[in-house]
């Protein structure tokens, strides 16, 4: 039902609503607070705190000055006084609030407590008549994200709107067993209290009743999944392939310890007759693609197929290239599935794939389409894992009878994520850089040094480098993104780099045109790519030792990390110059430890303790569907309830069928087809 059915809602606010993706009037009710301030308690003037947000109950004590130290602002004061001691009530551009206030009487206000030399002053502060009831005080009062020309008041009025109109007809997935055995609230109980708590208890028993759903429903979809995908059947006996050493020694460097360490363990799980389910987890550049390589030539050599999933077209391409010039020699035939290739060509490929004539293919979510189909394939690769869906990569190795699955990723993934996103996965890490490698050296500066950092790389090209200039991220669409990055590039190739050959990159050119952009990158032909995050991933063009990333601070540090190491991976010293707008605290943080440090792992934790653990180890960054309310990280017991419950619950009935899971079937459905299958097949 459309949320226009709402009272207080009309066509004008709908618009609003709209904007922040509110449709419905269940996607209003399942509109949750950002936070909550609790106005329940009365903080004296005494006990006030620089910053803080506090409610006070003070005697106005004096008349109001106004003040207009310039055009277009105007301060406000009111003197007040509770029996600690005295504050001014300050407004900016606010008269109206003053003029409401008599000398002598009391009132309740809640505000921004500021310190200074003057004494004590709260900003902007919400007021009302002391022994008046009032819906903003004298409360847990919620806060909603918001969006422009909507207020957090106007919205608590719709929600309670919405609430009491709209609550009974809220059904309740969870069957009553469960409810019963786990002393969950009821779904009406949860919502209101999420919405208005009247304490911490009746909160947390609602955020954990809502949390539950979800992570239940999570982890029904996840189990199901894997359950679909991994029956229980022996796997393939790859041989022991001799060539190998041939193939080793050939090499232009040795493998690292590490990588030789992880060769080996994969070797192990491919020799023996259990199927491999194996992650690969190092940091950008610390060589995964050989492994992969190497795993490839194992499986082909003993007879089967591989296949390789990338999530881009350029590094689809570019894994394709380094496997055609390391394998055709040995008599291996890969070939390239992407959604840019003529239709004439993708029949010839597929019947080539479907007949055996083809050993390797590498390609983009093309691979997973129906069309594709095996004739004997024993290994499937996913690398960068952490762009695709679970399903995604579930899909993958049903393509092949059971084959061994590979999945690289340069995210550090905790233990107790890859066990609800992976089951029974066994971890390889590589942990060590290939030797030389000199640490990309990394620095963060204002806006008024950028000319200095376009210099830098000016002098870097002109000694035959080549470097990347990483536009601003624009939140808001893609669109913008774009634009942003195509006046970057024309600015640029005609102010600071007229007499250098510059490159544009972004996600919404034709295949195509990437690709020709990107090989003119690799073959020297052009000096600056300017480019939105399409390069974030895996794209190897070793000359290349300089990065500039414009509004740095807009970026995931994890991000930055990925970005970064697109340079550093040639003999040259190489520069990462991180522009830095913010004069935030935890902004200038961020950069410094970017500065600081190289290692990924380390970057992550530190991201995580800053940021917590929301933004890096989102759910996005695992492919996972979006969660509403639930972490997965800090919910972690609600989360392990919820897998013992999953579990159970499919022990019995596998498919969900009993009539009292319909409800959550619906849900499991909507959670995981809106957002993991969320995909384009190109
Ligand atoms: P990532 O782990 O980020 O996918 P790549 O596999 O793309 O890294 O490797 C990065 C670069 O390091 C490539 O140019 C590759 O040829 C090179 N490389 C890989 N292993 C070694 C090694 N043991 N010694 C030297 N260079 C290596
Ligand atoms: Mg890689």
């Amino acid at each position: 039902m459309s949320v226009q059915y709402v009272k207080g809602v009309g066509p004008k606010r709908a618009k609003k609503l709209n904007r922040i993706n509110i449709e419905t009037v269940n996607d209003l009710i399942y509109y949750f607070p950002r936070t909550y301030e609790d106005r329940r308690t009365i903080k004296k003037i005494i006990d006030c705190q620089e910053g803080e947000k506090a409610t006070l109950k003070v005697l106005v004590c004096g008349d109001s000055a106004v003040n207009r130290p310039r055009k277009g602002l105007t301060i406000t004061k009111v003197p007040v006084r509770d029996d600690t001691g005295f504050a001014y009530l300050v407004w900016f551009n606010q008269e109206y609030f003053a003029k409401r206030l008599k000398k002598g009487q009391t009132i309740k206000v809640n505000g921004k407590v500021k310190k200074n030399f003057k004494g004590l002053e709260i900003y902007n502060p919400e007021i009302t008549t002391a022994d008046k009831f009032d819906n903003r005080f004298d409360r847990v009062l919620p806060i909603y994200p918001l969006t422009e020309k909507l207020t957090n008041n106007e919205m608590i009025k719709l929600i309670s709107n919405v609430l009491k109109e709209y609550i009974d007809l809220v059904e309740d997935v969870l069957p009553e067993d469960i409810i019963k055995n786990f002393n969950l609230w009821s779904i009406k109980d949860a919502l209101l209290n999420i919405h208005f708590p009247t304490d911490r208890e009746s909160y947390t028993k609602a955020k954990e009743r809502l949390a539950f759903e979800e992570l239940l429903i999570l982890q029904l979809g996840l189990l199901m999944i894997k359950n679909k995908y991994n029956i229980e059947k022996s796997g393939i006996k790859f041989k022991k392939v001799q060539e190998i050493n041939e193939f080793l020694s050939k090499l232009p460097f040795e493998l690292t310890n590490a990588q030789k360490r992880v060769l080996k363990e994969i070797s192990k799980d491919m020799e023996s007759d259990k199927t491999m389910n194996r992650l690969v987890q190092g940091d950008v550049g610390s060589g995964k693609t050989i492994i992969a390589i190497l795993a490839i030539f194992k499986a082909v050599k003993s007879g089967y197929q591989a296949v390789m999933m990338a999530p881009t077209e350029i590094l689809a391409r570019q894994h394709y290239e380094s496997i055609n010039e390391m394998l055709s020699e040995y008599d291996i035939k890969c070939e390239l599935l992407v959604g840019s290739i003529t239709n004439s060509k993708k029949k010839e490929i597929l019947r080539k794939i479907r007949n055996g004539e083809i050993d390797v293919i590498v390609g983009t979510h093309a691979v997973i389409q129906n069309n594709v189909e095996f004739n004997r394939l024993g290994l499937a690769i996913t690398d960068e894992q952490h762009r695709f869906g679970v399903r995604q990569r579930a899909a993958l190795s049903l393509k092949g009878e059971n084959p061994d699955v590979l999945v690289m990723t340069a995210t550090p993934i905790p233990r107790t994520l890859a066990l609800i996103l992976y089951g029974d996965l066994d971890i390889s890490i590589i942990d060590e850089l290939p030797p030389g490698r000199k640490k990309v050296e990394t620095y963060a500066i204002n806006n008024n040094m950028k000319l200095r950092a376009y210099n830098f790389v000016k002098k870097q090209v002109k000694e035959g480098r080549q470097g990347y200039i990483v536009c601003p991220l624009v939140e808001e669409s893609d669109s913008m993104n774009i634009q942003s990055a195509t006046e970057l590039y024309e600015k640029l190739s005609k102010e600071y780099f007229a007499d250098l050959k510059l490159g544009l990159l972004h996600g919404k050119m034709k295949a195509k045109e990437k690709d020709e952009v990107m090989n003119k990158f690799k073959n020297g032909d052009i000096d600056i790519l300017v480019s939105t995050t399409v390069i974030e991933v895996g794209v190897n063009v070793p000359n290349a030792n300089i990065m500039v990333i414009e509004n740095a601070e807009r970026f995931g540090l994890a991000q930055l990390h990925q970005l970064r190491g697109r340079v550093g991976r040639g003999n040259y010293q190489s520069y990462c110059i991180l522009i830095n707008e913010s004069k935030n605290k935890v902004a200038r943080e961020r950069m410094r430890i970017m500065e600081r440090t190289n290692n990924g792992f380390i970057i992550s934790e530190k991201d995580l303790e800053l940021r917590g653990p929301g933004e890096f180890f989102g759910t996005r960054q695992h492919g996972l569907p979006d969660l509403k309310i639930a972490n997965i990280f800090a919910d972690m017991r609600i989360l392990k309830m919820a897998q013992k419950v999953a579990n159970k619950i499919l022990e019995r009935d596998p498919h969900l069928q009993d009539n009292k899971y319909k409800k959550l079937r619906n849900k499991i459905t909507n959670m995981f087809d809106s957002k993991i299958e969320d995909i384009s097949f190109n």
